[in-house]
């Protein structure tokens, strides 16, 4: 079995001791968001009670605490990612923004009438519009890479796309949707070899796979804390640094400058070029608690756990009547996404619910996917770190009890 102690992690979450429809609840919606650990509700507390300020501005002894503690995070996700330099990581409100910030600002500047962007059939809406909206303005055109019925990205596919009229891909490392888990490394060095760009959508990977940016030598990486036990409204972009520096700013404010004249301003250097207003504090200072939690398990070790509930529940849900898995991927992390014959997904939803088991329904915000696969959506249960054999052994009952109800 697994080298953490499962009991002792759920300890930690005290959300999860509760009784939700008169039965212990079962939370197996992760990937949309995970839940909190006592020590990530502790340091946003511990800020409001003691901490609070505006940071960078002040010299007051409140502003420096808040200041440290907002740039300890910052290192800390510096760590995390492997990047090169503490100035190449942009806090953002989560992996949207550090989309749509790429999207406004490298292609502001970098992306032409012609040029062409890349995106896969798996991405999540934020991973399509902010593209979409950017082709719209410049004129460039978005080439989306097609998938297999397992949910693969077919690879072969994907080169053929690839051009010297290509300024940027950008792909997820984990589909949301799925649960796929995408060969990102050799994705970026295929495109590099046209000089094009690479960003990646890391906001499902955070949790589950331990992302190295120089190792996968990405351009960009965006993910979001609230998929990874921190706050939700926080998360990071990583950039490298010579990009960054020749991309625009994002938003103007304060912050984000060095000097302001009605006869010019100069902008600030990175990373604070990109972080005008007043940020998230609280929530940037209780990331590092979040991302501290992880490490403390080791990623290898909530992976593993991960790997083993996904294959215990796979091995039950064969017996389940009328059960056909959507993504049959032959690498996937922690999601099942899934349809039982003769039952809406919507109504399965609920009468999960009813049980204390939380799932999601619908199209997990991929619609082009799920056109793919010719259907409005799916049930997915998604798993994380203090998740047991025992809640998914609850779960197939439940299913087999549903199901039963409708024949
Ligand atoms: N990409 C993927 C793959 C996701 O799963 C999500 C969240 N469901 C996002 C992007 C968007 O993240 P956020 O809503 O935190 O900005």
């Amino acid at each position: 079995d697994t080298a953490i102690d499962i009991k002792e992690i759920r300890k930690q979450f005290p959300i999860l001791h509760q009784q939700v429809n008169g039965k212990p609840l079962v939370y197996f919606d992760n990937a949309a968001t995970s839940q909190k650990p006592q020590c990530v509700i502790d340091a946003l507390t511990h800020y409001y009670n003691t901490d609070n300020a505006n940071i960078h501005r002040g010299i007051h002894t409140l502003a420096e605490r808040a200041t440290s503690a907002f740039e300890d995070t910052r290192k800390t996700v510096a760590k995390f990612l492997n990047a090169n330099e503490t100035e190449e990581i942009i806090f953002t409100k989560g992996t949207t923004e550090g989309i749509n910030l790429v999207a406004s600002t490298f292609g502001r500047k970098f992306i032409n009438t012609g040029d062409e962007i890349i995106v896969s059939g798996l991405e999540h809406h934020s991973n399509i519009v902010p593209w979409q909206m950017l082709c719209e303005e410049k004129g460039a055109v978005l080439k989306v890479i097609p998938v297999n019925e397992k949910g693969e990205l077919i690879f072969d596919e994907y080169v053929k796309l690839l051009s010297d009229k290509t300024k940027l891909v950008s792909v997820n490392y984990i589909s949301n949707a799925l649960g796929t888990i995408n060969p990102v490394k050799e994705i970026i060095s295929e495109a590099h070899k046209f000089g094009a760009k690479v960003l990646i959508d890391a906001a499902q990977a955070a949790p589950h796979v331990k992302m190295d940016v120089k190792a996968l030598d990405c351009d960009f990486l965006a993910f979001s804390a609230h998929k990874v036990y921190g706050p939700t409204g926080v998360g990071a972009l990583y950039g490298k640094r010579a990009l960054l520096e020749a991309m625009p700013p994002y938003q103007g404010g304060g912050e984000m400058i060095k000097d302001v004249s009605f006869s010019g301003t100069t902008y600030n250097d990175i990373p604070y070029k990109f972080e005008a207003g007043t940020p998230n504090i609280g929530e940037v200072i209780a990331f590092k608690s979040a991302i501290d939690f992880v490490e403390n398990l080791g990623q290898e070790n909530i992976a593993q756990h991960e790997d083993e509930l996904m294959a215990y529940a796979n091995d039950l849900l064969k017996d389940v009547d009328g059960f056909t898995p959507v993504g049959t991927a032959g690498k996937k992390a922690s999601v099942i996404s899934f349809l039982i014959d003769g039952v809406h997904p919507f109504d399965l939803g609920q009468l999960l619910d009813a049980r204390g088991i939380a799932v999601r329904t619908g199209h997990h915000c991929a619609q082009p996917l799920m056109e793919f696969f010719n259907i409005e959506g799916t049930v997915r249960a998604s798993f994380s770190v203090y998740n047991t054999k025992e809640e998914i052994k609850y779960f197939v009952d439940s299913l087999k009890a549903v199901i039963k109800m409708f024949k």
